[in-house]
């Protein structure tokens, strides 16, 4: 429920900065701001438990590593996070693969889950007087407009409280209490990309060494390691597709079949531990701030997991809003607060740019009609362009494992 440090009535608490979300992009910024003594609070809806355990992304890009290291949150991840830089293209045509460390701007991933990195920062941020919320839903943001901004919360067992600060900041999510209190007018650019994926966590040793995307006549395939114990597969379905609706049987064997196991050899299975109905929507909110509530991660854009960006954008934008809000606090001015939604969103729009052109480069046509038949002609020729062009493959490299 609480941090268990302390038990409050419900009646007014005021702070510096209303975090609301304990995901990676409200712990990164609780983080740097207790570190440089900013009072703040994060309020999560969730228990600990289930913070710590939610299992999405896995792949951190250089640059995510580097702010991490910069704040000194990286410790976990280098102790047991793993470099990574391959990934292999499964086409009829034939397969291929790319070593991006050696294309682009030489970078790897890291690969660290995400519900270990959000333990560590926990952990951490408690560990640094990090105050944190439990179980508590924040419902609404009043007065944003205004220098003294309000959230109303409900606590466990329903029980209604307020926050009063100087700023709040919006970590919680497309479905959080920010969004929902935006001003009217406020736009949302949305994109149903019409692509649903069944999403899979196996008890299943990675089966290659490289991420795994297969262009299958059948539906897209994806492999991608977690840790020497677990793999996240993906596998396109039918919209409406119930998460719990292929037995373990059918899922393997529709990952063989697109994978191309029987030319490439066999996957390693093993028993699915989580399952997901992914439907591949992306969305941008603009501006990024109103008033004094700044929209930061999930909520301020979502993007497909089509190209792994939605956490290392969380982290990025986290710290720019942290050294702006420290700057303001400390008497530095406030154009890095001026200045928050327009940078952050120069990083948010390319990024979905290369998150769209990967689903038009890894997934079939719909139908047989004229329309679809061309957009299959598109993705195999971006296929043979990246397969056969080194300058496609900077490019590629330099997007992919960039933001
Ligand atoms: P979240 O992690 O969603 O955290 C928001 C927090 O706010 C949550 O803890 C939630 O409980 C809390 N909250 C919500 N509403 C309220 C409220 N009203 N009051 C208080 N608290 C609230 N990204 C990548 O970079 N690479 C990948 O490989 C990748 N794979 C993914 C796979 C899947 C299946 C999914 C679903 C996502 C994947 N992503 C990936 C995306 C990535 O997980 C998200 O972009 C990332 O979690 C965003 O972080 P965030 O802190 O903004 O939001």
């Amino acid at each position: 429920m609480t941090d268990g440090k302390s038990r409050r009535p419900a009646a007014d608490h005021v702070t510096g900065v209303i975090v609301l979300g304990a995901g990676p992009a409200g712990l990164v910024l609780g983080n740097i701001l207790v570190d440089h003594g900013i009072d703040c609070v994060v309020l999560e809806r969730a228990e600990r438990e289930q913070v710590e355990t939610r299992a999405r992304a896995g792949f951190l890009a250089a640059n995510t590593v580097r702010i991490l290291d910069r704040y000194g949150l990286a410790d976990g991840l280098h102790r047991r996070g793993h470099p990574h830089s391959t990934c292999e293209f499964r086409t009829d045509d034939g397969r291929f693969r790319l070593d991006y460390s050696g294309l682009g701007r030489g970078e790897r991933h890291t690969v660290y889950p995400q519900q270990d990195l959000v333990s560590d920062l926990l952990t951490r941020f408690v560990a640094h007087g990090g105050r944190i919320r439990f179980g508590t839903e924040a419902t609404a943001v009043h007065a944003p407009g205004t220098g003294r901004p309000e959230v109303s919360v409900r606590e466990a067992g329903g029980r209604p409280g307020r926050w009063r600060g100087r700023y709040v900041a919006g970590c919680d999510g497309r479905h959080g209490a920010a969004r929902r209190s935006l001003p009217p007018g406020t736009v949302r650019h949305h994109r149903d990309h019409g692509v649903t994926w069944l999403g899979l966590l196996a008890e299943a040793p990675p089966s290659m060494d490289a991420v795994g995307y297969a262009a299958h006549e059948r539906g897209f395939a994806g492999h991608m390691a977690r840790t020497g114990e677990i793999t996240r597969y993906y596998l396109q379905c039918e919209r409406g597709t119930a998460a719990g609706a292929w037995s373990e049987e059918r899922i393997w064997d529709e990952l063989d079949l697109r994978m191309r196991a029987r030319e490439y050899g066999p996957l390693r299975r093993g028993r699915v531990v989580q399952r997901s109905i992914v439907g591949l929507e992306s969305d941008v909110i603009e501006p990024l701030r109103h008033g004094a509530l700044f929209l930061v991660g999930d909520a301020a854009g979502l993007i497909s997991p089509s190209a792994a960006k939605g956490a290392n954008l969380a982290v990025l934008e986290a710290a720019v809003l942290a050294r702006a809000l420290i700057d303001d606090f400390t008497g530095g001015g406030s154009a890095g607060l001026d200045g928050y939604s327009a940078r952050c969103l120069t990083h948010i729009w390319r990024a979905q740019e290369f998150s769209q052109w990967m689903i038009g480069l890894l997934h079939g046509p719909a139908g047989t009609d004229g329309a679809s038949l061309f957009d299959d002609g598109l993705r195999r020729s971006r296929l043979a362009s990246l397969r056969t062009s080194r300058s496609r493959q900077d490019w590629f490299a330099e997007h992919y494992v960039g933001v």
